[in-house]
């Protein structure tokens, strides 16, 4: 169970430092997802929680009141809600922050962008018909569901998350398949995009980084369930491997060939793309 706190932000709507968003919005500090790879989790030592990882949330009860009501600033501006939070995670069913503040948004029509790995988020499908841009995109690492609950324990299902992606393409949103991160010799992005082809536009790409903080969950996580791959990952991440150019290759060409939308984030300043539809 994660320690719940409402606390009061001052500001809401704030410059991103991501590669494509302009604006960032998250309405939680902390996520309850508590995946063993989230890079987030250096939002400890801003907010000073003590807690592991995925074991508290401030529900910044404000958020949706700190929206302008007039305003053309963010008007075709990029805003992502939630860059170090899933705005679906389970709070949000109580608080439905997320919901609110996409209600105030919808006056000031920025682009909207948001992704989460809960299903959640097809409760709101009402509100993004009302945006004029937007991508809505559900990530997803990996088809097993028994590895999928150790490395993203509270999240939805595969099933779920599948699911989502359906249901908000049936509704006539645009729908994007994040898979990432991709972990090596596990992650089948071949499967994942069989399976979900005819209902995804587009599929994003993003490679497993190996950041300090999470180095000892994913090697305690292979030494469980996948010992064998202790070294190959050793190499990938500790030698001039060039496993991540050859996997990047296999996808564009996999893409072409299927007529595949793609973008890969392997290297984040200049993600590669294709569009075939
Ligand atoms: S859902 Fe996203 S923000 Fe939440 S723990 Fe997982 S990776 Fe981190």
């Amino acid at each position: 169970m994660a320690k719940i706190k409402e606390i009061k932000a001052k500001t809401i709507i704030v410059k991103s430092n991501l590669p494509e968003g302009e604006y960032v919005i998250n309405p939680y500090v902390g996520c309850q997802h508590a995946c063993i790879y989230c890079y987030a989790r250096f939002m400890k030592r801003f907010s000073g929680h003590e807690e592991p990882w995925g074991k508290f949330v401030d529900v910044k009860i404000n958020a949706p009141d700190l929206i302008p009501e007039i305003t053309n600033k963010f008007k075709d501006k990029w805003i992502t809600i939630g860059s170090v939070c899933d705005p679906y995670q389970p709070i949000e069913r109580k608080y439905k922050l997320t919901r609110k503040i996409l209600e105030k948004l919808i006056l000031l029509q920025p682009h909207l962008d948001l992704m989460t790995k809960s299903d959640l988020v097809v409760r709101d499908i009402d509100l993004f018909k009302q945006f004029k841009d937007r991508v809505v995109a559900v990530s997803l690492s990996i088809l097993n569901e028994r590895l999928r609950k150790q490395l993203e324990p509270f999240s939805s299902s595969v099933k779920a998350r599948i699911g989502a992606l359906k249901k908000l393409r049936n509704a006539g949103i645009r729908t994007t398949l994040f898979i990432s991160p991709i972990f090596p010799y596990i992650t089948d992005w071949k499967s994942i995009i069989e399976k979900t082809k005819y209902f995804v536009d587009e599929f994003w790409f993003e490679n497993l980084n190996l950041y300090p903080s999470i180095k000892e969950n994913i090697y305690g996580f292979l030494k469980k369930n996948k010992p064998e791959l202790v070294e190959k990952y050793k190499k990938i991440y500790s030698t001039k491997s060039d496993y991540w150019n050859i996997e990047e290759e296999r996808i564009k060409e996999f893409c072409k060939q299927n007529k595949i939308n793609y973008k890969i984030y392997f290297h984040h300043k200049n993600p590669s793309s294709g569009n075939f539809a």
